[in-house]
């Protein structure tokens, strides 16, 4: 269901309406020549707000925290000295009090503290009657509703400058990803706040400098707004995330390779078969559906079955053939494991559900 929040344009942040929208800086403010340097080159291509972490979340203590307050003066000199806007994270009160006194035009909360709704309510606490745009990154889990309550807190401020920053999400899978991109839940967020900004966070998804362009250009043929993009002078002596940071020369180069595709056309010729296509797709779409109410009619009588003769709904030996026999017959029709793994998942899960009903009826 479509959520009602006042939230205004992101040209009422005062940048241009140009899209996609760049923030691009380091992870982490490091020295005074670290951001200059990084600030000009960024500017030079197009980078509109400059981006740089000054209080650090690490994963494991003794870690590089972050230089702390003496990089917002930084901040300062790198919006004296080339006009980009300025953005940080904060986490707490603290942040918050500290980073509006030093003027930093734009703040984000990040995917540990978005998690944290008692950490969100005190930061919308700390804003309360202060007009700067907000931007919220996905929770590490990927729970829609959680960053969802995240964005209505600082809403709940009175802040209407709101963005969202799709950053993927932690995962114990397997995966090329450092944070798995769930494309799914950004769109699904779109559709309950119409008017929501979202930014993609390609570095945090991809971990590697040479991903971050595939992504990118992904969140952009799925139409999010912009994206924020690390960037150091040398990735390799980095304090954080050297690994996926692009020197200021390859965001230029990634900037100058992105496409950036309309979302329609006014071609009639072509939105005719586009139409043709989605009718088809819708009733192939049906009869998935018919399919799978047949599959779970038997599923049924199986439930009936064992509710007769009392045994256990679930044979392990039984799951593990259907999911290794369905991956062998969908690897065949150019269906990766992945989708299989988890299309036969939920389809099992929905059937375990109604025999658990049946035993229990
Ligand atoms: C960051 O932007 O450097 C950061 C710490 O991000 P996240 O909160 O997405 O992990
Ligand atoms: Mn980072």
């Amino acid at each position: 269901m479509e959520l009602q929040l006042e939230i205004e344009p992101i040209e009422s942040w005062g940048v241009n309406p140009e899209r996609p929208l760049i923030i691009s800086g380091p992870c982490s403010a490091e020295t005074e020549q670290q951001m200059l340097t990084t600030a000009h080159a960024l500017k030079e291509s197009g980078v509109q707000i400059f981006r740089a972490g000054i209080w650090k979340p690490r994963t494991r203590p003794n870690t590089f925290e972050g230089v702390g307050s003496v990089g917002l003066k930084w901040l300062q000199k790198v919006k004296k000295e080339t006009g980009m806007l300025t953005s940080t994270e904060v986490a707490n009160v603290k942040h918050v009090y500290e980073a509006l006194k030093m003027g930093v035009d734009i703040l984000w909360i990040g995917a540990r503290t978005s998690a944290n709704p008692f950490a969100v309510q005190e930061i919308a606490d700390a804003l309360q009657g202060v007009d700067i745009p907000v931007l919220v990154k996905n929770p590490i889990n990927p729970d829609l509703e959680l960053w969802i309550g995240a964005i209505e807190r600082i809403a709940g401020a009175g802040i209407t400058k709101l963005g969202a920053i799709h950053r993927g999400f932690s995962t114990s899978e397997k995966s090329k990803y450092r944070n798995l991109p769930q494309w799914q839940v950004a769109i699904e967020l779109r559709s309950r706040l119409k008017n929501l900004p979202i930014i993609c966070d390609p570095s945090h998804i991809a971990g590697k400098s040479e991903m971050v362009f595939e992504v990118s250009q992904k969140a952009l043929d799925l139409g999010q707004d912009g994206l924020i993009i690390e960037s150091h002078p040398n990735p390799k002596v980095a304090l954080s995330d050297g690994r996926q940071q692009l020197t200021p020369a390859e965001v230029a180069d990634l900037l100058k390779k992105l496409i950036v595709r309309p979302e329609t056309t006014n071609d009639e010729a072509f939105a005719k078969s586009l139409d043709e296509l989605r009718s088809q797709i819708d009733l192939l779409d049906d009869e998935i559906l018919e399919i799978i109410e047949k599959r779970m009619n038997v599923v049924k009588e199986i439930g009936k079955h064992k509710k007769a003769k009392n045994i256990r709904i679930l044979q392990t030996t039984r799951w593990e053939h259907i999911i290794e026999s369905a991956q062998e017959n969908g690897s065949s029709k150019g269906l990766s494991d992945e989708f299989i793994e988890k299309l036969f998942k939920a389809v099992h899960q929905e059937s375990i559900n109604i025999q658990t009903e049946i035993l229990n009826s």
